[in-house]
């Protein structure tokens, strides 16, 4: 199944996708209905073979995680194109924070004239129980579904310091969506390919089966310290092709419109625009 969440009649819901339209479904948001486990996976079901479809005025970002955390270095290519990377021995992480989410086609702003803003596009998972100690083998289980983030950065904040916090989290750095997929209609995770395009040009391409660290690791060196809950939000790293890296360098300017995509998802697309 494939859920959303939009807005209709300048009133936020969830739904699932059926036919050419939407379902609503009677969740407060997506979290409510991935804590209801079972059931809220019931409803949609249910509503997704026989419920009233509408069309959306708008889609919103699918939820707003509790937490997001990010794996950093997870693709040997990444850190190849990075003169300053080591090839981890573990698995990276580092938090977005949930005041930084938006959603499909919602306006990537640049707070400052000056600042270097990147792209990385970023196959995420969504948490579906309460979750603490999970082993490598079995962690899959814990995962409700799948979506796509564009871990944008600003590159002059991140690099200077070491401001991880600072530069990854700017109101608006974190588009997520368009939609959820679930666990079972997803499949391997590890036969998929991320895209990049930046004003129609292809900037990332790359497989998951190049990941350094699987979904399942990640999420084990996670919960070996920090207990996840329903709806919050995982990402897996992002390949080679980021704009830091380029000669020149690439950066997102205001009037680019960045488009991150993963297979079997979908198409994450935000405009750029000027805060200053
Ligand atoms: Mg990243």
């Amino acid at each position: 199944m494939r859920l959303v969440a939009f807005e209709s009649g300048g009133r936020a819901r969830v739904g699932v996708r059926s036919g050419e339209g939407v379902a609503p479904l009677p969740y407060e948001d997506m979290t409510a209905l991935i804590r209801d486990g079972d059931r809220g996976l019931d409803a949609a079901r249910q509503a997704a073979a026989s419920g009233p479809s509408l069309q959306p005025d708008r889609l919103l970002a699918p939820l707003r995680p509790g937490k997001i955390l990010c794996s950093g270095v997870n693709y040997a290519s990444h850190s190849e194109e990075n003169p300053a990377a080591v090839l981890p021995a573990e698995p990276f992480f580092f938090s977005k924070l949930p005041s930084a989410v938006i959603g499909p086609d919602e306006a990537i702003v640049i707070p400052q004239a000056h600042m270097q803003v990147d792209y990385e596009v970023e196959l995420a998972l969504v948490v579906g129980r309460r979750a603490r100690r999970l082993d490598e083998e079995s962690a899959l289980d814990a995962i409700f579904g799948w979506t796509v983030l564009n871990d944008v950065s600003a590159r002059d904040i991140q690099f200077k310091d070491n401001q991880i916090t600072l530069g990854k989290n700017p109101d608006t750095f974190a588009p997520l969506g368009p939609e959820i997929v679930t666990a079972d209609e997803l499949g391997d995770w590890s036969t998929l390919r991320l895209r990049t395009t930046l004003n129609g040009e292809t900037m990332q391409s790359s497989p998951t089966s190049e990941m350094l660290f699987g979904p399942g690791r990640l999420l084990a060196a996670l919960t070996a310290l920090i207990t996840l809950e329903p709806g919050d939000v995982v990402t897996t790293g992002t390949p080679a092709g980021v704009g830091c890296f380029r000669d020149p360098p690439v950066w997102l300017r205001p009037g680019d419109v960045i488009t991150v995509s993963v297979d079997r998802i979908g198409d994450l697309t935000n405009p750029v625009t000027a805060g200053w």
